[in-house]
């Protein structure tokens, strides 16, 4: 029952996912003539077109315009591409975007799973980035009892590569000045109001303001009084397959000690197959074979799939643990924690995350003052905190107490709730059969009060 609370919280609210894009566009990169097969002449001969005129420039001994500009954005992930997109639509000054690679010229390691109240809220969704719509969700109890929950929002999943790439292009032509393939090696503290980055190749940059989106384990900022790095960070491992039959507009979630200790299971549809995965909690890190545990639950639920690519990621679950912007500095994404730590869902919330940062970095720039830059921040952080931030913090420690509710629990949770037809299966409903029924999982909930 208490994951049915965790997984409700993370269907709809805004999560999951898949990509066949990434592996696509690697074999563009590696195979030029299967771009003919994936893509239309017209997507093609746009993308050279986009390329030969550098509007994403990607040598490797990086030539920046300038020597100083008004904002840095570090990383082309969802949050470091939605600060921009705020930034450039309400900003005429010098920015610059830098990522280590071109994000969806790569597999993109997640789900790609989201709500959809919590992703429109977000950015402004294009249809081409939905790879399909998500209506309901079943939940497996670890002694194969299941519930199947039904929302009238419901999620997608989505296309991260195109999304990411779309993003990029309407930033490139607002005006900001993309470079990939060029890696932040350090930024330095805050001294004559600027900031200066380096880069691996050895050159470097000044900057006003630093948005940090490098995800979760960059560790921009340390050495300095904010949170760096995450302190939960759950290690993550998901296969897409094909040849198993699942329904196009329905996730699945499995939890059990032996199925994802600390964690869940997940199938997602995708295409014509699914994304199927495995998330630990830190704790049980160096108890368990993570891939060992996805290849078992395969084989035990997926007999006939067949892998095409496996994937592993660091999921930070920890909600932040100190201030996450300074004078000059503002962490966002998952550098700044914000994935919501029952779910482990963090797309939407770093969407919504960079555009409060790109908020946060025009307010900078303009400041003046140490006292308003101390404002700024905490303004900052209070705007994340009313949005999301203080939930996560309750889920957080829901999350801690569900480690000690048994799998029998769960078992008898989903037998009692199994009998209730689907659209009495509300949240209500849902506490008032297990008030008194199961007392650890109401102790455990007592946080979300
Ligand atoms: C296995 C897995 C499955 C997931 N599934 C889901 C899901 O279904 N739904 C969901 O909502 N969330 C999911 N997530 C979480 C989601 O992927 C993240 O929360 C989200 O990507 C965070 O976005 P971000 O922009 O903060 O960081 P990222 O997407 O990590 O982007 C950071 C960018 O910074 C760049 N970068 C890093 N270091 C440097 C450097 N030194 N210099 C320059 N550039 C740098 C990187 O190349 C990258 O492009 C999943 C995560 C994992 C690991």
């Amino acid at each position: 029952m208490a994951y049915l609370f965790f997984t409700i919280d993370m269907v709809f609210e805004a999560k999951w996912g898949t990509s066949v894009w990434g592996y696509e566009c690697t074999a563009i990169v590696k195979h030029y003539s299967l771009l003919i097969t994936h893509y239309s002449l017209l997507q093609h001969t746009y993308l050279y077109y986009l390329h030969s005129i550098y509007l994403f420039r990607t040598e490797t001994t990086v030539r920046f315009s300038k020597e100083l500009y008004d904002i840095v954005i570090i990383g082309a992930g969802p949050a470091g591409l939605n600060a921009g997109s705020y930034i450039s639509r309400n900003f005429n000054g010098s920015v610059l975007l830098v990522d280590k690679t071109i994000p969806w010229e790569h597999p993109i390691a997640c789900a790609e799973g989201v709500g959809r109240l919590g992703f429109e809220y977000s950015v402004e969704v294009k249809k081409s980035w939905i790879r399909q719509e998500i209506w309901s969700a079943c939940f497996h109890a670890p002694g194969g009892g299941m519930i199947t929950y039904r929302d009238k929002n419901g999620g997608f999943i989505i296309n991260r590569a195109s999304m990411q790439s779309d993003l990029a292009e309407q930033i490139c032509a607002d005006g900001v000045e993309c470079v990939f393939n060029c890696r932040v090696k350090g930024v330095s503290l805050f001294e004559t109001g600027v900031r200066r980055l380096t880069f691996e190749d050895g050159s470097s940059v000044s900057a006003r303001v630093v948005i940090d989106a490098s995800g979760p384990v960059c560790g921009i900022g340390k050495g300095e009084k904010i949170a760096w790095k995450p302190l939960d960070l759950e290690p993550a491992y998901f296969v897409w397959v094909e040849g198993i039959e699942t329904s196009p507009d329905q996730i699945h979630i499995y939890a059990g000690q032996k199925i994802a200790p600390g964690g869940y299971a997940w199938v997602f549809p995708r295409d014509n197959g699914a994304n199927i995965g495995v998330v630990i909690g830190k704790r049980y890190v160096g108890q368990c074979n993570i891939r060992h545990l996805l290849d078992n639950f395969i084989d035990n639920n997926f007999k006939s799939a067949k892998i095409v690519q496996r994937f592993a990621g660091a999921i930070p679950c920890s909600t932040k643990h100190g201030p996450v912007a300074s004078a000059g500095l503002i962490k966002t994404g998952d550098a700044a924690s914000t994935i919501n730590p029952i779910s482990r869902a963090g797309i939407s919330e770093a969407l919504l995350s960079g555009r409060l940062a790109g908020v946060a970095a025009l307010e900078m720039l303009g400041a003046g003052c140490e006292k308003r830059i101390k404002s700024i921040c905490k303004n900052y952080e209070s705007a994340w905190n009313q949005k999301r931030g203080n939930r996560h913090i309750k889920l957080s420690k829901v999350k801690n107490s569900l480690l000690s509710v048994p799998d029998e629990d769960y078992n008898k949770g989903a037998a009692l709730l199994s009998s209730t037809p689907l659209e009495e299966l509300t949240m209500s409903r849902i506490f008032a059969v297990s008030l008194g029924r199961f007392p650890r999982l109401v102790w455990a909930m007592r946080h979300l009060m």
